[in-house]
């Protein structure tokens, strides 16, 4: 069967990467259980280029196809912060919750509803030089109590638009209904069909 790396050392995003490519005949692979961790530094001129280095960097060490999602969340009256830095805001090495509560703590002094979107770029990148790319958004808000306890990073405090739900308090098929990462994975589905040779 073909194999696929997923270039990602979240197990969230695995998790659901891989309920969103399940339907397929695929070899879906998580580098850290063969021991491969890369450290590829994000140079944040852009989401794409961020997925395309780590989607390059897992090929050029594997030899398979790989796919690789770069994400942020942008909020309006922070100008689009933490956009880009939505990693490593509040420092390196500090937790999705030190993360959250720093968000917070930046939103305190502006009204609300504090607007806000998580933007996916998704790469899929081949050993013979292929790039390809697609782009998800999902829109929300950002509330300053957490809710839910399901899915990882800013999920607690974003509020989905028309849906009175954090993405924390979706299921695991729920949050791959809706989200920015199951809209790029849809984007990106026709052509990682096309070049991996399936109808
Ligand atoms: P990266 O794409 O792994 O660089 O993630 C950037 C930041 O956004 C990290 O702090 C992640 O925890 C967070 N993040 C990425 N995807 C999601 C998501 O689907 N929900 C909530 N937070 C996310």
């Amino acid at each position: 069967m073909t194999e696929l790396v997923i270039a990602s050392t979240n197990p969230g995003k695995i998790q659901e990467i891989d309920a969103l490519l399940h339907h397929l005949p695929i070899t879906l692979i998580n580098p850290k259980k063969l021991g491969l961790i890369l450290e590829i530094s994000e140079e944040n001129d852009s989401y794409l280029n961020n997925a395309r280095r780590k989607a390059q960097a897992y090929v050029e060490r594997t030899g398979c196809w790989t796919l690789a999602d770069d994400t942020g969340l942008e909020v309006d009256v922070l100008d689009g912060a933490p956009g880009l830095q939505s990693a490593r805001l509040a420092g390196p090495g500090r937790s999705d919750f030190d993360r959250r509560i720093l968000l917070l703590s930046l939103l305190h002094s502006h009204p609300r509803p504090w607007l806000a979107r998580f933007r996916c770029a998704m790469v899929l990148a081949g050993s013979a030089g292929s790039i390809d790319s697609a782009e998800g958004i999902c829109e929300g808000e950002i509330i300053p109590q957490e809710r839910g306890d399901h899915g990882f990073g800013y999920d607690p405090i974003f509020l989905l638009a028309g849906v009175n739900k954090t993405m924390a308090e979706l299921t695991l098929e729920e949050k791959n209904h809706l989200s920015h990462r199951a809209r790029a994975i849809q984007a990106i589905l026709p052509v990682l069909k096309e070049r991996l040779g399936f109808p």
